[in-house]
């Protein structure tokens, strides 16, 4: 990481009236803050009350050295989904909550979420400051559980037989009112944050099942281990970094399959997609269509406003695409500016007029330059589409790529801002009362003009 970005990014935070926070709705930003706040206040309590000794403190650097080596190792997409993050950084909290005073549990979570914020992910920082608090209040309520069970049923050492059992039993217990606690605490604030979010698209789809066992699992087994020997954290960091990585299996395919700065699928598999979907359409006879769609003067846009700005019309024009598009279409980016787009079902016809919503309805946005400043502006612009279809003569992918890609010539050949087809012949006669210019064109293109 460069100084220079650390240094402008140090100035950005000290600039309170500049915190992200203040533009949350007043109650998320109460609860955002209160949780923090209390932690604080019962971290200063807690410090206060303990008896402090080296080796408390030795092992508690163990501890959040290996807690530190699982933060760096994690890999940035486990904190692009929306919702919880699974990085397992509380499979390092658990232990410190069970081996050692209340104090290093509440401390714990602070370097770990600064660590994240600034080596994984640069996220928003009162999340990270948020997620602390939540961490630090209940792995601490969990390490005042934990004190409070007598010797017989846990205690401070593992022991043998019936008692390792019953000890083993107690860290489950814990971990339940840290893991399950800190995580009711973050569902409330992106509850408060959207509450249309469903708890059940949360919190129970197979993915978050697995993961939140195998975290649990894992902080409850690297607990007792850390218990029987501190140095044995060591061999527990690969076990974790495995197991984070077999967790996010589905979501580095998931990954690998997307474009990353518009979410649209990135061109090798929107290809891979379509080729299938365009043979099991011939094999069975059903329509299909294709429809290549290019911003118009992009590079003018970039030019004028800057490529972040570039970037954001890019998104605006990616959300236009999906919002325009049914389910079981399939866009792709293509290249810089460009989309592909595969409309299964779909006859000539109504290719045509699903390309010409789209172009209509790009050329109406308004995308603001600056959300926050109203006089900045903003960016009209305009695409051109290329559409081939099925009903043509073309059998393959390929062969519809390239009659969609001559339309697409033609439309920007033409002035741009236009809709064409390359259509097989006379047969197709477009009945939008008089829009669409009925009949066969010189080129073999169809074109709608306003
Ligand atoms: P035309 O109407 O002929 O398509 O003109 P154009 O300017 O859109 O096409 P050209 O191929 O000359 O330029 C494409 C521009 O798209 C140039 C490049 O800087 C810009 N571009 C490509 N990818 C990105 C991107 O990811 N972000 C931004 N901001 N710009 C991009
Ligand atoms: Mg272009
Ligand atoms: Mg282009």
């Amino acid at each position: 990481m460069e100084a220079s970005s650390v240094t402008r990014r140090l100035f950005g935070f000290a600039n309170v009236r500049d915190w992200a926070w203040w533009q949350l709705p007043p109650v998320l930003r109460g609860y955002v803050a209160a949780v923090p706040i209390t932690a604080l206040g019962l971290i200063g309590f807690a410090a206060s009350r303990t008896i402090w000794t080296l080796d408390d403190l030795l092992k508690f650097l163990l501890l959040l050295t290996c807690g530190a080596i699982s933060v760096a190792a994690t890999p940035r997409v486990a904190y692009l989904k929306p919702g919880m993050a699974r990085d397992f950084l509380t499979a390092w909290v658990l232990p410190v909550a069970i081996l050692l005073p209340p104090i290093y549990a509440m401390l714990a979570p602070i370097p770990l979420q600064v660590l994240t914020q600034w080596r994984v992910h640069r996220g928003v920082v009162y999340r990270k400051v948020f997620t602390a608090g939540a961490i630090s209040l209940t792995y601490g309520a969990a390490s005042l559980l934990f004190a409070s069970f007598p010797a017989s049923f846990a205690g401070s050492s593992v022991g043998t037989g019936k008692h390792a059992l019953t000890w083993v039993l107690a860290v489950a217990i814990c971990e339940l009112v840290g893991g399950r606690g800190h995580h009711f605490l973050i569902v409330g604030a992106i509850k408060l944050t959207d509450p249309s979010v469903r708890l059940r698209d949360l919190e129970l789809d197979r993915e978050a099942l697995q993961a939140d066992f195998a975290e649990f699992d894992l902080s409850v087994l690297i607990t007792v281990v850390i218990a029987v020997n501190p140095v044995l954290a060591v061999a527990a960091v690969p076990t974790v970094l495995l197991a984070r990585r077999f967790i996010m299996h589905s979501q580095l395919l998931a990954a690998s399959r997307i474009d990353t700065k518009t979410g649209l699928l990135n061109s090798s598999t929107w290809e891979r997609e379509a080729e299938l979907e365009v043979t099991r359409a011939v094999r069975m006879s059903i329509p299909l269509a294709v429809a290549l769609v290019d911003i118009d003067h992009f590079k003018v846009v970039n030019d004028t406003y800057g490529h972040l700005a570039g970037d954001k019309a890019l998104r605006a024009v990616t959300d236009a695409l999906r919002g325009q598009l049914r389910g079981y279409d399939l866009a792709g980016r293509f290249g810089g500016e460009e989309f592909a787009l595969l409309l299964p079902q779909a006859r000539e016809l109504d290719a045509l007029n699903v390309a010409e919503r789209l172009r209509s309805h790009v050329a109406g946005l308004a995308i603001p330059i600056d959300d926050e400043d109203e006089s900045a502006g903003c960016i009209r612009l305009t695409i051109s589409v290329g559409v081939a279809s099925l009903d043509g003569e073309s059998r393959e992918l390929t062969d519809l790529m390239a009659a969609a890609d001559a339309a697409l010539y033609y439309a920007k050949e033409t002035g741009r801002n236009k809709t064409h087809v390359v259509s097989a012949g006379l047969r197709t006669l477009l009945p939008a009362a008089g829009h669409w210019i009925t009949g066969r064109l010189a080129t073999g293109c169809l074109v709608r003009t306003d």
